[in-house]
């Protein structure tokens, strides 16, 4: 089981009780040597399968630590403790419900069904929105939440401060007449539960003796709480991470848990890893040299002994549409060269982009998978579905109910709903328990539509849950709703798939945190839990299963599709092949990390894991011009570009210049020396490997009254002073400017407002 490890890794697999950090690079077998860790406690009997917990950051990682157990052990992985920690915290609160005081079947909310229900408390408050904007309340309430904080504790400095509050309360009041939970919720009340359950908190104290968590660099503060109240009973704390990785700063992730760990628990008990056993020389020494450019570092060295391999090959199209169709071209000669698809991966920075790339994917009939993006559960006659089967465990959950009550049509209108919404408000229940209190026709209505759902509730007794969800889909009216659609037909199978996942899911069902084991089996399988009978049915697994999931099942199951992610979805994965697009300015690095603290490093660390993804083969693209939320934009090559040395790098397309000779002098040490003349951007020279379809940009630049801007431009402006123009966007009156200031930084200004001379 170890043989095949080398010496600092075995030394991990194999530490004493303790706790202990490892700090290692991407791709020296961290999450290998967690893993193996495991099986090696288990078959050395220092612990029974149940004793362990471990914490992935995907459900897609935690099937695959499962299924590489049961490879190393002949164990049933079934009802052990792997998963994310939103999936444990899940699991926690379902076995106890009752003393975390929700209703056995709580739903859980997703961030858009979270908005959708502030939208409707501050609506039906009467708050004023441009003064408490949804989006901000919910980053508010999501930010207490992750920091521990109930409304009371939350400090009250102002009077805006007190608005925020007060919604917040609301917003949990909401929540509890619903019985719906959020994300960050799933973790605050696990976390309240242990603290102030004393037997339920030493029961897993005493039951879990290790206590091992990937990605560590990427807990946020009250996940970092929730492992040391775990772990408060003497469990060994096992945490692997990699400070370079860490990019969920924007999500409160916070890195200095890990110097934080490292003083409180590891105790110079720190393993570092050195050795790269994923890619090929050309990038990681690429990636290292990227990376190198970030002052804030723990600092390590990597190494492999793979040969140098193939260079990183670059490739700069005119428009990210010839860019998507070169990806899509060259994926097709690996593929006919006998790659296998699941194998290649595309990236991009922001999910925007992906939808040309499953353009041209899907017009060269490739089969592809997204994953995260418009997650497949995130569909809207998907959350149809799940709403009806939502309302069938739990009729009292309000967001649901108003997502499809009059979904197909039934005739029951916004004013029907504003009375009912009263009528519950009065009565301090849910809109279901208020159904009697309105009479009439409408008052009909609404009964009828409550006795559709008791009836499709009376069926799902009966049911295997594929067959609920068929049954449930047919009698909602969905089914004839979509089949008498314009586009139906897509909407169809998506439901169709939907069933599918349902019955893959109950194959699956148990692997991943989901208590849902039947009571002989948990009996013999799990002899320490004290949660006693299951308490989830499969169609309420399968509803957290689907808000929990990041989408992996959008492919047909098993198919062999190319990989398609952002690239905070790719981490902790692994391709032979990486294509990683959009390498431009504004776009990657993106442009709101310019003016945040911070910004561009945790920019180039994303970049760093993007590159790190790559076994064999890595391609960075980029396009002058691409059309991104309505508007054409021109950018600059991305600086990290210039930050990996040229010996390797290998471009497809001539290397043109792209950047102003000005940008020396404010961007730092990364942009000086690098030989730019302004204005090659204009004067690009054609490029011969391009497709003659593509139109050429010549005039990459906008035109507003009797000035023409273009990128690279040097300008002044009577205020910021001197700068260059680094991206265009919009036309005529919209059009807009991102300037690199010399001594304030990056500022967007609107071209037909501002007064810039062009210097
Ligand atoms: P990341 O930081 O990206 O999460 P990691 O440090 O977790 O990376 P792993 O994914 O565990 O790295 O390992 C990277 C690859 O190297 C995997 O394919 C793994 O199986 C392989 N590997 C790790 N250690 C060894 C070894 N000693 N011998 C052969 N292959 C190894
Ligand atoms: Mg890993």
């Amino acid at each position: 089981m170890i043989g095949s490890l080398n010496e600092q890794q075995q030394a991990a697999v194999t530490l004493p009780e303790g706790h202990a950090l490892v700090l290692a690079g991407a791709g020296s077998g961290k999450t290998r040597v967690l893993t193996t860790r495991m099986a090696w406690l288990i078959q050395t009997s220092q612990v029974s399968p149940f004793g362990l917990l471990a914490v992935t950051f995907t459900n897609k990682s935690a099937r695959e630590m499962l299924t590489r157990l049961s490879s190393l052990l002949p164990i049933n992985t079934r009802g052990m403790w792997v998963g994310t920690f939103h999936g444990l915290c899940n699991r926690l609160l379902r076995a106890h419900h009752r003393d975390a005081g929700l209703p056995q079947t709580f739903q859980i909310l997703d961030s858009a069904d979270q908005l959708s229900a502030i939208k409707r408390l501050i609506k039906a408050a009467g708050i004023d929105d441009d003064k408490y904007p949804p989006r901000d309340v919910q980053r508010f309430i999501n930010g207490s939440k992750e920091q521990g904080l109930r409304p009371e504790q939350v400090d009250a400095w102002d009077a805006h401060r007190r608005g925020l509050i007060s919604i917040y309360e609301q917003y949990q009041a909401q929540c509890e007449r619903e019985g719906v939970v959020d994300f960050a919720e799933l973790l605050l009340r696990a976390y309240e539960l242990l603290s102030r359950n004393a037997p339920i908190r030493e029961h897993y104290q005493r039951r879990f003796q290790h206590i091992l968590i990937d990605e560590f660099q990427d807990t946020n503060d009250l996940q970092y709480r929730w492992l040391k109240l775990l772990a408060g009973g003497g469990a060994s704390l096992f945490a692997v991470g990699d400070d370079d990785q860490s990019i969920y700063a924007f999500r409160g992730a916070n890195v200095g848990n890990m110097a934080a760990f490292e003083r409180d628990y590891a105790k110079g008990n720190v393993i570092r890893l050195e050795q790269n056993y994923r890619s090929h020389g050309h990038i990681l020494d690429s990636a290292n040299a990227l990376i190198a450019h970030n002052a804030a570092r723990l600092g390590k060295n990597l190494w492999t002994e793979e040969g140098e391999g193939e260079p990183v090959r670059v490739c700069e199209q005119g428009t990210d549409l010839l860019e998507a169709q070169w990806v899509v071209d060259e994926i097709k000669s690996l593929v006919n060269d006998g790659h296998t698809r699941s194998d290649i991966a595309v990236l991009y920075r922001s999910n925007a982009q992906s939808r040309v790339i499953e353009h041209a994917l899907f017009s060269s009939g490739l089969p592809y998978k997204v994953y995260g993006g418009l997650r497949f559960f995130e569909r809207q006659e998907v959350k149809h579905a799940l709403a009806y089967l939502r309302l069938i465990t739990n009729p009292n959950d309000d967001t649901s109910w108003l997502r499809v009550v009059n979904f197909p049509a039934r005739g029951i209108g916004a004013r029907t709903l504003e009375q009912l919404g009263d009528a519950a408000r009065a009565a301090g229940s849910s809109l279901y328990g208020a159904v009697d209190s309105l009479s009439g026709k409408s008052g009909l209505k609404l009964q009828a539509f409550a006795e559709l759902l008791a009836q499709l509730t009376e069926q799902a007794h009966y049911l295997p849950l594929p067959e609920i969800i068929e049954h449930v889909v047919h009698h909602s009216g969905l089914r004839d709703f979509y089949m008498g659609e314009k586009e139906g037909e897509d909407r169809l199978e998506n439901l169709q798939e939907l069933v599918n996942a349902a019955a893959v899911f109950v194959g699956e069902e148990g692997m991943v945190g989901e208590p849902a084991l039947s009571q002989a089996a948990r009996e013999t399988v799990d002899p320490l839990d004290m949660a006693g009978p299951p308490t989830m049915s499969p169609l309420d697994s399968f509803l957290s299963h689907a808000s929990l999931e990041a989408g992996d099942n959008q492919a047909r199951a098993g198919e062999d599709a190319i990989q398609l992610m952002t690239v905070h979805a790719a981490k902790g994965l692994e391709f032979d092949s990486v294509f990683m697009t959009g390498l431009e300015e504004g776009l990657f690095p993106h442009e709101n990390s310019l003016t945040e603290q911070g910004g561009l490093e945790e920019e180039r660390r994303l970049m760093y894991v993007a590159m790190t993804r790559a076994r064999k083969r890595l391609y960075l693209t980029l396009a002058q011009s691409r059309m991104l939320h309505g508007q054409t934009r021109y950018a600059m090559r991305s600086r990290f570009l210039e930050e990996i040395p040229d010996a390797h790098l290998k471009w497809l397309t001539p290397k043109v210049s792209t950047m102003g000779a000005a940008m020396g002098s404010g961007m730092g040490s990364s942009w000086s020396g690098s030989g730019y003349r302004r204005g090659d951007a204009y004067n690009r020279p054609s490029t011969g490997a391009m497709s003659p379809r593509e139109p050429r940009l010549a005039t990459s630049g906008v035109r507003v009254g009797e000035k023409q801007f273009r990128i690279g431009q040097g300008v002044h402006h009577a205020k910021f002073g001197d700068g260059t123009i680094i991206g265009l966007s919009g036309m005529g009156n919209d059009a807009q400017a991102q300037i690199q200031f010399r001594d304030v930084g990056t500022k967007t200004l609107a071209l037909g407002v501002a007064k810039l001379d062009i210097v």
